[in-house]
């Protein structure tokens, strides 16, 4: 028996509790070519709201009634696949429950980098793979160049801060308040803005009085308007996600859109697993990066599965700096 979290309701605007359910469930017979896996980390990542929705997107819907599903970190308890063995530790998308029984196909033993096991959920997972090829890949950003990153005390947005430092250039990341934002600072960010003190438009002006010639996005609305106000000429934008508008049902209108002709501005969205043949240099870049200690993987942890909602829809108000995890 196993416990799993399913969608027991859609959403319309925020989550709420009442959207989910905590149900047992049995495991299914380990056939050949599958294992028994238990779960020590969970993942929980904004793109989850988007597939709360019952609309075609880049990954399916949740379905109603069903578990969800989600990054996860466990240990290999019983295996009939060759090369996968008990105390193996694995990444894996049935996430959301404590024990899961997985095809070996759908499994990845964790590389030997040396790191805890959960960073491959983050800064070694898909955010850290998020911040490093939209930044270095989509936004083709290079030493010299201003970068403005926005929730840049979350998990990609972090990375994201000290990946451009580490590569010759400026930064400027977005959070919201005091503390987060001396935290962004703390990263090496050269101007932080406090969206929460005052319009963002003003405080990019006052942070990068000459302009960006990169924009990561992962707000959208006004710090993408602010964005578009102040790109240089043929600044380029990685559109990484747009968290201001996942639980609000009137989309943001932009005063400066215009400024994409002006200036010339490249837009490119990206989906991270478009960049699944490129892992092993990935693991290799920021393998060292982490292990050298030039970029570092904050976390916040929450305790168990019975808290996994909470943690998810801490998302949406803050809760997190760095990467949001849950500890089974
Ligand atoms: P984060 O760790 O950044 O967590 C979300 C953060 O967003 C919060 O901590 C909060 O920080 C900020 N936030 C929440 N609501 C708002 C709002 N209304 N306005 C401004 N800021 C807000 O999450 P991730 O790093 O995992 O994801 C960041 C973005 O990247 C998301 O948009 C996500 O969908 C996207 N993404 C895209 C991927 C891709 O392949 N394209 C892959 C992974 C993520 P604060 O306290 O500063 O407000």
């Amino acid at each position: 028996m196993a416990r799993a979290w399913h969608l027991k309701s859609r959403p319309s605007g925020m989550p709420t509790d009442e959207n989910f359910e905590l149900k047992d469930i049995d495991l299914p017979q380990l056939g050949d070519g599958m294992v028994r896996v238990r779960n020590r980390w969970l993942s929980v990542d904004p793109y989850m709201r988007g597939r709360m929705n019952d609309v075609k997107s880049y990954v399916p819907p949740f379905q109603i009634g069903e578990p969800l599903e989600g990054g996860a970190v466990g240990e290999v308890v019983e295996s009939k696949a060759d090369g996968l063995a008990p105390g193996d530790l694995v990444l894996h998308m049935s996430g959301w429950r404590d024990e899961a029984v997985v095809p070996a196909r759908g499994v990845n033993k964790l590389p030997d980098l040396g790191v805890e096991p959960q960073k491959f959920l983050g800064v070694l997972g898909v955010t850290g793979a998020t911040a490093f090829f939209g930044l270095l890949d989509v936004a083709s950003a290079k030493p010299g160049d201003i970068v403005f990153v926005s929730a840049a005390a979350g998990a990609v947005g972090s990375v994201v801060v000290q990946l451009a430092k580490a590569k010759g250039m400026t930064a400027v990341g977005s959070a919201g308040g005091a503390d987060k934002c001396d935290f962004v600072r703390s990263l090496g960010a050269d101007q932080v803005v406090d969206y929460r003190a005052g319009p963002v438009l003003k405080s990019l002006a006052a942070a990068a009085p000459d302009g960006i010639d990169v924009y990561f996005d992962n707000v959208g609305g006004d710090h993408l308007d602010a964005a578009f106000a102040l790109a240089r000429n043929n600044a380029r934008f990685a559109m990484c996600g747009m968290i201001a508008g996942y639980n609000d049902p009137n989309p943001a209108s932009f005063r400066f859109i215009m400024r994409i002709v002006a200036a010339r501005i490249r837009l490119k969205g990206f989906i991270v697993f478009d960049f699944q043949s490129r892992m092993d240099e990935f693991y290799r870049e920021m393998g060292q990066l982490v292990a050298s200690g030039a970029v570092k993987a904050q976390e916040t942890v929450v305790e168990g599965l019975e808290n996994t909602p909470d943690a998810f829809l801490g998302l949406f108000q803050g809760a997190n700096t760095g990467k949001m995890l849950v500890k089974l």
